[in-house]
């Protein structure tokens, strides 16, 4: 039964409509965001559904097709921050989303109605949970005809995830689902949040995205994520610049020998050498050479793993195996310490790469990854 049918089934009336937004991968450009950097991600083909109906009682009601809970009934003047529905419950997603949009001076007191079901498979660094934002954020948008666009919704989308549910996050998860388009990559600036759609039709040059999904979520990543980010902004104080950003690729050198503390110098040549590599992606497929992306990629992961540090054995193995195999390159893709890498190669080394990944991670005792390809694809909108 599709999503409309559940809901009727479960709330015992139509929906309004149907929305959707999709999960994401990065294609390069990570730990940018907060820095005020460049990303590139694109839309996955797979989506958060939601069927939605406007409410005038002040009540929201949430379900999810995916998770094994009732019907969550909250009442849209009584949504707190970190308030139980803060504290890892999943409802709190698009909670957050509704008390982003008031708390920014929207008018959705009347509350509604969701259901959904998503195919963004959760916790493996794709984005389930913007996903889950961006489609309750474009779903009350056109109910309550806020009017907001897109890269408006994804800030309030942001916001929820900050402020309510209480992750640190930057912006290019929302601003991917809510802004991303078929056939390409997402050129975004979070500085100003503009983006550019750059050109990325791996199929009508022969070439193949992988996702690979380790399957593995190591402990470390949530400390991690914050020492980074006070890192970044401890080297930008040092440099005197407001983000690093303001470094330029050429002028790297001059600032590394400034930066005596070597743990933040790793971090300053990181983030400033991923924000090169997103304008030499940019400047390759803008060229239509594809193919040559590949060594940047490789190039990103030993930067994620010799200088950030968030790597870890199983994604490390990913990029090794898919680059031994005859990949034109790799690298994790997303927070690290588990989650995802993304592999390029050409149609015809699909199979085998694939083959030798999975062969690797059983030699080294791991739990075999999930495989499939990267279709660059639509972001959030109206189904129905
Ligand atoms: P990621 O965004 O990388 O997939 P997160 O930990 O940020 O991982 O978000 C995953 C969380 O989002 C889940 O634990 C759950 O609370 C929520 N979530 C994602 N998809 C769904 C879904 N289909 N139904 C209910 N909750 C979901
Ligand atoms: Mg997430």
């Amino acid at each position: 039964m599709d999503v409309a049918g559940q809901f009727a089934e479960l709330y015992g009336y139509e929906p309004d409509g149907v929305w959707s937004a999709p999960g994401r991968v990065n294609l390069i450009g990570e730990y940018t965001d907060f820095n005020e950097g460049f990303v590139m991600p694109l839309a996955l083909p797979h989506t958060a559904v939601a069927a939605v109906a406007r409410r005038t009682d002040g009540v929201l009601r949430l379900h999810s097709a995916d998770i094994d809970a009732p019907v969550a009934e909250l009442r849209v003047d009584e949504l707190t921050p970190l308030s139980k529905y803060g504290q890892g419950g999943w409802a709190a997603y698009p909670a957050g989303v509704l008390w982003a949009l008031r708390d920014a001076g929207h008018e959705v007191s009347g509350g509604a109605d969701i259901h959904l079901a998503s195919t963004v498979p959760t916790g493996a660094g794709l984005s389930s949970s913007a996903a889950l934002e961006v489609v309750t954020a474009l779903s009350l948008n056109d109910l309550y005809e806020l009017g907001l666009d897109a890269p408006r919704l994804a800030v309030i989308a942001q916001r929820a995830e900050n402020a309510f549910v209480g992750v640190p996050c930057g912006v290019m998860d929302q601003m991917a689902s809510a802004c991303a388009t078929e056939g390409h990559a997402l050129h975004l600036d979070c500085r100003d949040l503009t983006t550019r759609q750059v050109p990325f039709d791996l199929a009508a040059q022969g070439l193949r995205l992988l996702v690979v999904d380790t399957r593995v979520k190591h402990e470390l990543g949530d400390g991690a994520y914050a020492e980074r980010r006070a890192g970044c902004e401890e080297g930008a104080r040092v440099l005197g610049v407001s983000h690093l950003r303001d470094v330029l690729y050429a002028e790297l050198p001059a600032a590394l020998a400034k930066l005596t503390d070597e743990k933040i110098r790793r971090y300053v040549r990181h983030i400033v050498s991923d924000d090169h590599r997103v304008e030499q992606v940019i400047g390759l497929l803008d060229a239509g050479d594809v193919r040559a992306i590949g060594p940047v990629l490789t190039e990103g992961h030993a930067s994620l793993r010799d200088d950030l540090r968030i790597s870890c054995e199983e994604l490390d193995l990913v990029v090794a195996s898919a680059n031994a195999a005859g990949a034109l390159g790799a690298r994790m893709t997303g927070g690290g310490f588990g989650g995802s890498a993304i592999v390029l190669v050409e149609e015809v080394d699909a199979e085998p790469v694939t083959k030798s990944i999975l062969e690797a991670f059983t030699a080294a005792g791991h739990t075999a990854p999930r495989v499939f390809p990267a279709v660059p694809s639509a972001g959030a909108r109206r189904l129905a």
